[in-house]
């Protein structure tokens, strides 16, 4: 494809830059564009060039091919550059090549995310915590909820349990790093200390395991798109921006190691309540003059109906008015909150002229007394 822009120019280096100032190119681009970072709907794209040129120019047969051809035959970029994708990823902390290339190419998820990826002791790598966003209205909150998700995820393939060999074959274990996924390397020595680091073995690219047959729902992978349906209990007297963590929930790593399925909770606001600390709920009620001067009884709308509040002969304008228990549940403590009812006098606006003279009247009257 000839309208492509030239490799070196999409990294921005020079054409005779070495191996490792390509690779910071890479590296520092895609720390800026990657899609679990920047939201940018622009981002995926350049993510996509920067990708490409750098499966081309981090491989020096493509690299010569590249050097001499041009992109004529250069399209088949990624095939076999995985190893290196998944090197730099990984030390930048993201997900795997595969993981976001399938999620740039494959299906969205809808209300679902992806949390920062963690990484456990000795390299192996937790999968993906799941984010999920979760909208909750103040009755929800006085009553908890239960709901039913469908989480789209990559879990253990069910058709090889995990394994990733095929129904009836055994995966057999790594002799280059006996089974433990990682070689040490031995940086220097001398009398008296030895410096090592330890990474992923190349062998068996990690998993302890080298495959003969692999599953063929999975490539070997041990791992498959599925749905999972869970069950979501909400407590009640939740709070906005808390979180519930359902351990384990969240994706597969291809260590076979899940992560977890956050649940994070959005109170929506309520135009009819404000609420308050420690369960407390306030509303408003707009009243008439002669209400307060007379006292009177009012049905007030709560959260579950309505209830019935004396207002006594004489209240003032803008008193508080308190409802027992009336209010939300307090999250981990007993009991509930109470509904505050702030007092609000209406004025009427027009008047006839009945209306008129018998406030005027009552006004002398007052002038009087
Ligand atoms: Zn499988
Ligand atoms: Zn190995």
């Amino acid at each position: 494809m000839s309208s492509k822009r030239d490799y070196y120019e999409v990294l921005g280096v020079q054409k005779g830059a070495s191996t490792e100032e390509i690779k910071g190119a890479y590296r520092k681009l895609a720390l800026q564009f990657h899609p679990d970072r920047n939201k940018d709907p622009s981002a995926e794209e350049k993510f996509k060039a920067i990708s490409e040129a750098y499966a081309v120019l981090s491989d020096e047969e493509k690299r010569k091919r590249y050097d001499t051809y041009g992109h004529v035959g250069a399209d088949e970029a990624f095939r076999g550059s995985e190893a290196n994708f998944e090197e730099i990823f990984r030390d930048m902390g993201f997900g795997g090549f595969r993981d976001i290339f399938e999620q740039m190419f494959g299906g969205r998820r809808g209300g679902f995310g992806f949390g920062e990826d963690l990484f456990g002791f000795g390299g192996r790598r937790k999968g993906r915590d799941i984010v999920y966003d979760m909208e909750l209205a103040l009755e929800d909150v006085l009553k908890g909820r239960k709901e039913e998700v469908e989480v789209p995820r990559l879990g253990r393939c069910d058709n090889c349990g995990g394994t990733g060999a095929a129904p009836g074959t055994k995966a057999r274990r790594c002799t280059v790093c006996g089974g433990q996924g990682q070689t040490r390397r031995v940086y220097s020595q001398n009398r008296f200390s030895t410096f090592v680091t330890m990474e992923p073995c190349k062998t068996c690219q990690g998993r302890g395991q080298i495959i003969e047959r692999p599953c063929n729902n999975c490539r070997g992978t041990g791992r498959a798109r599925q749905t999972k349906k869970l069950k979501l209990e909400i407590p009640p007297g939740v709070e906005d921006g808390m979180a519930l963590q359902l351990s384990g929930e969240g994706e597969v790593s291809e260590q076979g190691i899940p992560g977890d399925l956050v649940v994070r909770l959005h109170v929506k606001p309520d135009t009819r309540f404000e609420r308050l600390e420690d369960g407390h709920l306030l509303s408003n009620l707009d009243v008439k003059f002669t209400d307060l001067a007379l006292g009177t009884e009012l049905h007030i709308p709560t959260l579950e109906g309505s209830e019935k509040l004396k207002i006594q002969q004489g209240t003032r304008a803008d008193t508080i008015l308190r409802i027992k228990g009336k209010g939300l549940p307090r999250y981990g403590r007993s009991g509930r909150g109470d509904q505050l009812v702030k007092i609000n006098v209406r004025v009427p606006g027009k008047l006839n002229d009945r209306q008129k003279s018998l406030l005027k009247e009552l006004d002398r009257e007052l002038d009087e007394g």
